[in-house]
């Protein structure tokens, strides 16, 4: 009996023991909010479609409003938003934004979903 009880305390202390040596290092607020503004930035169908399509090249506004079938108003709200995130960039050639990808981890991660969502 004190024999069994003395392993369950060894049991516990090393499983203790065992939490304390990971290392718990909590998420910050920023952090915080940076994560889950980058899921927000994905699950917007619209905002899907424009960072596929500029995973695969840059593109004018125009171009985007036209392949994707939306208005410019439409779509240059949606690149504002993945801006602020720093999800896309741009550069002017004239009067014209070209806008491409501006986030490995991000595009990354909308590529593996792609896959995951394809798999099943
Ligand atoms: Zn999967």
């Amino acid at each position: 009996m004190g024999k069994s009880n003395n392993e369950e305390e060894l049991v516990r202390v090393n499983k203790e023991k065992e939490g304390k040596e990971e290392p718990c290092v909590e998420i910050d607020e920023e952090t915080l909010f940076i994560v889950t503004q980058t899921f927000k930035a994905l699950s917007e169908p619209t905002r899907v479609k424009i960072l596929h399509l500029l995973a695969q090249k840059e593109h004018s506004v125009n171009d985007i409003a036209e392949k994707l079938s939306l208005l410019q108003t439409t779509v240059s709200h949606q690149l504002r938003f993945l801006k602020n995130l720093r999800l896309v960039k741009y550069r002017r050639e004239g009067t014209t934004l070209y806008y491409s990808a501006d986030d490995d981890h991000v595009m990354n991660m909308l590529q593996q979903t792609i896959h995951h969502a394809r798999h099943h």
